[in-house]
């Protein structure tokens, strides 16, 4: 955090600084655009293939071919869901939520993608509806679907509790469904675990001291965040011990729902001319 009193004192010419207007880093029109149009036909033409219950302070892994879709819905009652993403067939192309942040901002709703990590550094997913894209910003600047967090974990909370073991964290319940879903050791799929999207979380940055902060999550139950799979991928899906991340995470006293895992096919010729995104071109010789 900023100190309230900087040992530093202002330069004459201070505000003259702070005055220069921003530029955004990366303008997100000079991005390979997603066809939204041919997603939006394909999603009309939608039968289910699978789905899975994700149960409460738990995680489990599913997997979506390239060109199928998937929903991640809210039933029962209000519930945070952290997820990860991997290529199905190469553990080390996973989701990247920092550049994903840089790209589209803080929090991801309709037309956003999901980045994997250098160097493949292409859309894992594109989010093609989300029923909570009303709720925009709010007047504390929160928002849903964040990529600013990171996910809870027992090490954040054994520090802050002085001590305390919680194993159903987000990385604990990842890392248990991980290896239940590869046969990997808990210790080797913990390796794979990364930074989150957090699912209906309403987060934001506090606009005096810049701190995270978390508010109880709009969505209800029916509420669904859907994607299309740009490549086969491997997910995994927490259901947050912090439920609707109103109070209360890394322990069992917040009130926790399942969330709902459906995979969907669009028809056959629905995604004509469609192809998945190809691995980066960056040439990987970094100029040595
Ligand atoms: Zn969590």
């Amino acid at each position: 955090m900023k100190p309230d009193q900087p040992e530093t004192a202002a330069p004459p010419d201070a505000e003259a600084r702070r005055a220069v207007a921003p530029v955004i880093c990366y303008p997100v029109g000079d991005l390979p655009a997603p066809d939204l149009g041919l997603y939006r036909a394909a999603r009309a033409t939608l039968v289910p293939v699978s789905e899975i219950l994700v149960p409460p302070r738990e995680a489990r892994c599913f997997r979506v071919a390239a060109g199928q879709f998937f929903r991640i819905r809210s039933v029962e009652g209000p519930q945070v869901g952290d997820l990860n993403l991997w290529n199905a067939a190469d553990l080390s192309e996973r989701f990247y939520s920092g550049k994903t942040r840089a790209l589209h901002g803080t929090h991801l709703s309709t037309g956003d993608r999901m980045w994997s990590a250098f160097p493949h550094l292409r859309p894992m997913a594109t989010i093609t509806r989300d029923t909570l894209d009303w709720y925009g910003f709010d007047s504390f600047g929160g928002s849903v679907h964040d990529v600013i967090g990171t996910r809870c974990d027992p090490y954040t909370h054994c520090l802050l509790s002085h001590g305390d073991l919680y194993h159903h964290c987000c990385h604990s319940n990842l890392t248990r469904a991980l290896a239940a879903e590869t046969g990997l050791a808990p210790g080797e799929a913990e390796a794979h675990v990364h930074d989150v999207l957090n699912v209906f979380m309403c987060t934001g940055f506090a606009r005096d001291t810049g701190q995270y902060f978390m508010k109880a999550s709009p969505v209800r139950p029916g509420d669904y965040l859907e994607f299309f799979a740009e490549i086969d991928l491997l997910g995994a899906l927490s259901a947050c011990p912090g439920g609707d991340c109103g109070s209360a995470h890394s322990s069992d006293a917040a009130a926790c729902h399942p969330l709902r895992v459906e995979v969907l096919r669009p028809a056959r010729d629905a995604l004509a001319g469609w192809t998945p995104p190809p691995v980066n071109g960056y040439d990987r010789s970094h100029g040595a």
